[in-house]
């Protein structure tokens, strides 16, 4: 495994990201400069094959580095994701002359992508018609509809995404924001990570020619290719940065406060567990009978972690974490959102009956 994702590797970047991170609060302005100190050291290429210029690293370090990223901003590493799945998707394509084009601009931060890909996994699932539809029209495709969460919309140059032909086959495709009939609607206000400029977009009637085809027309056209499915290790990844940072909140409290010592241990080690477990299956060497060791279970977890470890930093730092801008207020904010994002339905259940203490044989 290479050195690139090592945490003392990104050390400075993860000082830059950990100082730049309460700015994001207070204007909810774009992570740009995040963006800009992410490109310098090289990790928009990460997911990007070394033909075009990126470092191509692998699934163990990809989600190794989320997660030290995670733990010292959730939301420029979030936004990060999902440039990431919008290159991973175009990388695997078979249109070579569309990889030629974006994936090297996307490695050296020249192009800004993200994916809007929810209506075809997770969202929406419950409604009779798709909520994009696609008509052929010559040598291109014709989407209408409302893709309805897309993150940094605003900032895109192009957005991954598909929608659903009459015969029930889907397309994935790199639609332009500046193709006639593309809109970015109005940025949704939500519980937290506001600045991730995340909203629905409008396609009214767009264009997209066959050269910017990503992927089908096929049925279930997101099971097909590479970029990290619903519940992946990347959202485990984040979740468990996100935790990391909490945890490391409450030994700050501890290191004045020796009676949280035995609060902090505890959720380290469950950390540290997550952790193996998560390298196990990234490196493809679970036990396949061994129950902790899939994708699912790291993700019931690390989110349970994240919920239980901020909660831990706000209980123990009082009033004071409850006041907006302390770090705590703000982690048990960004900790619901793994409640919600790339939520499997299966992990929505662990945490529900969680919630009920509704164990087994109870
Ligand atoms: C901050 C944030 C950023 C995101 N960014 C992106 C992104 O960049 N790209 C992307 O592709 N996705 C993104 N997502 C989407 C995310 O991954 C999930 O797909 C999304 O949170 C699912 O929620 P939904 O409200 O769309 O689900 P839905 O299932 O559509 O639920 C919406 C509502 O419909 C009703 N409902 C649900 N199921 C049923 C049912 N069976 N019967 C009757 N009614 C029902 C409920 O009232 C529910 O509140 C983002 C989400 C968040 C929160």
């Amino acid at each position: 495994m290479s050195d690139l994702v090592s945490a003392s590797n990104l050390a400075p970047l993860l000082s830059t990201l950990r100082r730049l991170s309460p700015r994001l609060e207070e204007d909810l302005d774009w992570p740009a400069p995040q963006l800009q100190a992410m490109s310098e050291q090289g990790v928009l290429g990460w997911v990007v094959p070394e033909e075009y210029g990126g470092a191509n690293i692998s699934s163990a370090e990809l989600v190794d580095g989320y997660d030290h990223l995670a733990s010292a901003c959730l939301l420029s590493t979030f936004v990060l994701t999902q440039q990431n799945g919008a290159a991973q998707r175009i990388a695997g394509s078979t249109n070579e002359s569309l990889k030629a084009e974006l994936l090297p601009a996307i490695a050296s931060g020249e192009l800004s992508a993200t994916v809007g890909i929810s209506h075809l996994t997770t969202s929406r699932q419950h409604l009779k018609s798709p909520v994009v539809q696609v008509t052929r029209r010559g040598d291109g495709w014709v989407f209408q509809g409302n893709v309805p969460w897309v993150t940094g919309g605003p900032a895109a140059d192009v957005v991954v995404t598909g929608g659903t032909l009459d015969d029930n086959r889907q397309i994935l495709a790199a639609i332009r924001t500046d193709s006639p009939g593309f809109q970015v609607e109005k940025t949704v206000h939500m519980l937290a990570l506001n600045a991730s400029q995340t909203g629905s977009v409008a396609l009214n009637n767009v264009v997209v020619p066959n050269a910017d085809l990503i992927a089908g027309p096929i049925e279930r056209v997101m099971s097909a290719g590479q970029g990290g499915g619903t519940g992946s290790l990347t959202t485990s990844a984040l979740a468990m940065g996100a935790a990391r940072a909490s945890i490391r909140g409450l030994k700050e409290e501890a290191e004045r406060r020796a009676e949280l010592l035995e609060i902090c241990q505890p959720l380290e080690t469950e950390l540290e567990r997550i952790t193996t477990d998560r390298g196990a299956v990234a490196t493809g060497q679970a036990d396949s009978d061994n129950p902790h060791r899939t994708a699912e279970s790291i993700r019931s977890r690390a989110n349970s972690l994240v919920l239980r470890s901020s909660q831990a930093l706000l209980a123990s730092t009082k009033g004071a974490g409850f006041v907006t801008g302390h770090l705590a207020e703000r982690a048990v904010r960004e900790a619901m959102f793994f409640l919600v994002w790339s939520c499997p339905q299966p992990v929505v259940t662990t945490a529900l009956r969680e919630f009920a203490c509704l164990t087994e044989g109870s």
